[in-house]
């Protein structure tokens, strides 16, 4: 009977300090005795926990705020690559125009240096052709000098037999 009896035997140990009873008024009249703020502690255990759940959830928060700060200055730094490469294009687009423009000119320059060759053909056959018509002309006036001369000639000849004529019949 007694060996039943502490088999059956329940043990209540206090959880702060491990006291062992044998009835569960007798534990809780040691902890009303040994340890009255039992329940304030489990409250301070409580406010410590909830102390802990909203430092974590803090600590979430900021992260979450650091994030949102990482993203919008992320954003800014993508605005800012897409502003330079705007303007790389435009730089890119105003050297084309460049090159084009410069290329516009060359073919002008070469164009005129074409037209001037031309030009210079034309004005040396045209002075080859002058050259051919002074030639021909001093030709010409050699011969009318000679044809003049000969007419002098002539004239003075007729002359001459004019004048002996005109003694001969005055004789
Ligand atoms: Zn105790």
């Amino acid at each position: 009977m007694a060996e039943s009896e502490d088999e059956e035997q329940e043990i209540y140990e206090c959880p702060i300090c491990e006291e062992e009873f044998d009835t569960e008024s007798g534990l809780s009249i040691h902890e009303g005795q040994m340890h009255p703020n039992k329940q304030i502690d489990e409250l301070e255990d409580l406010v410590d926990t909830f102390e802990e759940e909203t430092e974590k959830a803090l600590d979430i928060k900021k992260e979450k705020e650091s994030l949102k700060q990482r993203v919008r200055s992320l954003r800014d730094e993508k605005e800012e690559l897409e502003e330079t490469v705007d303007d790389l294009k435009d730089t890119q687009e105003k050297l084309k125009e460049g090159i084009e423009e410069k290329d516009d000119k060359v073919q002008d320059l070469k164009s005129k240096v074409d037209n001037l060759k031309d030009d210079r053909e034309e004005l040396k056959s045209e002075k080859h052709s002058m050259e051919r018509k002074i030639d021909d002309l001093e030709n010409e006036k050699e011969s009318l000098k000679k044809s003049l001369e000969k007419t002098e000639e002539l004239m003075l000849k007729l002359k001459h037999q004019v004048k002996e004529f005109n003694e001969e019949i005055d004789e």
